[in-house]
This record gives structure tokens, sequence and C-alpha cells, in this order.
């Protein structure tokens, strides 16, 4: 019996936005709105995600022991996620600056502050939550030593899903744990590199299969998804909705992807409905406000 459905390890951010005329440009200063803090970052945005469907979830991440942290821990717990893997300390909150212009382009700056400061000697430590826990989530907003270590500490019977943002060419040891990989069409681009000789997406799937995960989701925004494995690849229909802001959809797709292959779901129709989740989460405003609940996701 496991106590968790879902461990996520990963980042936890302050996201500090200002609405601005127009960016700036180099040694210039523009006015722009009152300043608006949000909590984010990808490895908080799944577990709150989850956790809003009713998964039992543990986040495992660092912030600083300051104003950010203490902000981020709260919105952690208000969603029901338990923080006892969440560390306090070491480095300042990780925060983005950024700006948003009025056509939604934006321009943003990260500090890592405490997320660069999860070590491996911190998942050695959180052994138990490894054991506890069916599924495990991951990104690559902290270091990647990091990351091959939460391989290592794999329960043997547990699933491993990793979201490879931001993307960087990963080791074979990482790629062969995943099941999925889940990849938007920029990440998809980057960890193919040289390999991406095709514009469709399909042959995208294919030839990171061949790389060694036991699966591959390439996640396509309004279009959809495909769900790849040894079995071939599917097509996932998305669902038709207003949307408002797509900030947090991958991250709303890959927590409801991850907890529902906890429960036993196969990969297709978990796909098939983390990508309701990512399309209730594109019709209201923000990250972490936008994820649905599960009757939402019903009602959709
Ligand atoms: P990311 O946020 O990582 O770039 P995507 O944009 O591909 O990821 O979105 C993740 C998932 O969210 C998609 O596979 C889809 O299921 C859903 N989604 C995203 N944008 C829309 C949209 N405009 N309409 C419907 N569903 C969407």
């Amino acid at each position: 019996m496991y106590d968790y459905d879902l461990l996520v390890v990963g980042s936890a951010n302050a996201d500090l936005v200002i609405d601005v005329e127009r960016r700036p440009d180099a040694g210039e200063t523009v006015l722009g709105s009152d300043l608006a803090v949000h909590p984010g970052g990808k490895g908080a945005n799944q577990a709150v995600a989850a956790a809003r469907l009713g998964a039992r979830t543990v986040l495992l991440a660092r912030v600083g022991d300051d104003t950010y942290g203490r902000l981020l821990l709260d919105s952690q717990r208000a969603a029901g996620v338990d923080t006892v893997g969440v560390l306090v300390g070491g480095a300042p909150t990780g925060v983005a600056l950024i700006t948003v212009d009025p056509s939604g382009d934006n321009s943003i700056v990260v500090s890592p502050g405490a997320n660069g400061k999860l070590f491996p000697v911190d998942i050695q430590a959180a052994a138990c939550l490894f054991h506890a826990s069916r599924v495990v989530s991951v990104q690559l907003e902290i270091p990647l030593e990091t990351v091959v270590e939460v391989v290592r500490s794999l329960a043997p019977d547990s699933r491993f899903v990793l979201n490879p943002s931001p993307p960087r060419p990963l080791p074979s040891e990482v790629l062969a744990a995943c099941d999925p990989l889940i990849v938007n069409e920029h990440e998809a681009k980057v960890i193919l590199g040289d390999a991406c000789v095709s514009e469709r997406p399909e042959d995208w799937a294919r030839i990171l299969l061949a790389k060694g995960p036991r699966s591959v989701v390439v996640t396509l925004g309004a279009e959809g998804a495909l769900v790849a494995s040894r079995e071939g690849v599917t097509r996932v229909p998305s669902v038709k909705v207003d949307a408002v802001d797509t900030t947090g959809a991958g991250d709303a797709f890959t927590a409801a992807l991850a907890w529902k292959l906890g429960t036993g779901s196969a990969l297709a129709d978990a796909a098939a409905y983390a990508a309701r989740v990512g399309a209730a989460a594109v019709t209201r405003k923000g990250a972490q406000e936008s994820f649905p609940t599960a009757d939402e996701v019903a009602a959709l």
C-alpha cells in the first residue's frame, strides 16, 4: 500500500509579474503595472495540479527561509499537497522576473536560488518518500545530478515520469527510466538535436522512443498529444475550449497523466484524461490558479 499517489521532485519559484506597454531595451527603464506575485515553478505547479484533482501528493523541493518560501509552502498546503519533503534554507527562494506586454509576449529572468541547491544528498535523505510513492514526476529546473539520483532512488515497482523542461541533453540512464518522457514541440526539438530530421511529430515520437524511454508523449497544444510506445504511435485528441492563458498547461497535463498512470490507467487513457485537464487549465488565467478539480474536468 502506497502512502502517496504521486511524488513530485522539482522546482518552486515565486513568479514576479509586471505588465508593461513595451518591454525595455538594454539600458532602458519603463514603467509598468503593480507587481503581482504568484506561486510557480514546474515542480510546485505539478504538485498543486495533481492534488487539486484528488491525488495524494507529496513535493520534494527546496525553498529559501524567506517570504516567497512561505508563500510557496502556503499555496502547496492550501491545495492539499504534503510539504514534508520541502526543505527550507540554503539560498533565497527561486524567482522568475516576468514582464508581459499587451500582445502577451514576455521576457523572463530566472534566479534558480534554492532550486539549484536541491542536491543528490537531499534525494538520498528522502528515501522513505520514494518507497511510499507509486509514481515519481520530475522536471529539469533542478540540477541534473539530482535528477540522476532520483532515477537511482526509484523503488523497483514505481513509475518515473519526466518532463525535460527546460530541455537539455539527457544521460541514457535517465532516458531509459522514463515511462513516459513528456515533451512539447520545443522540448522535442532540443532533445532530438541533429536527430530532428522531420517536421512530423509522429517521427519525433518514434525517434525519441528509439533513444531509450519506455514510452513517449508529445504534447501539441490545441492539437492534443501523441502517445508512443513499443505498440505504436496513437493520437490523443484535444478538447475544444476558448483558450485564455496557456501558462501551466504542460504542468497540469503532466501531473494528471502521472496520477492516472498510478491508478492503473493505460498510457493512452491517461493521456486522454490529461488532455482534458490541460484544456481546462487554459480556460483560466495564471498557472496554479487555473488548475481544475476533478469535478471541473468531468464537467468540461
Ligand atoms: P506546454 O505548456 O508544455 O507548452 P502544451 O501547450 O502542448 O504544453 O499543452 C499541454 C496540453 O494541454 C496539450 O497537450 C493539450 O492537451 C492541452 N492544451 C494546451 N493548449 C490547449 C488549447 N489551446 N486547447 C485545448 N487544449 C490545450
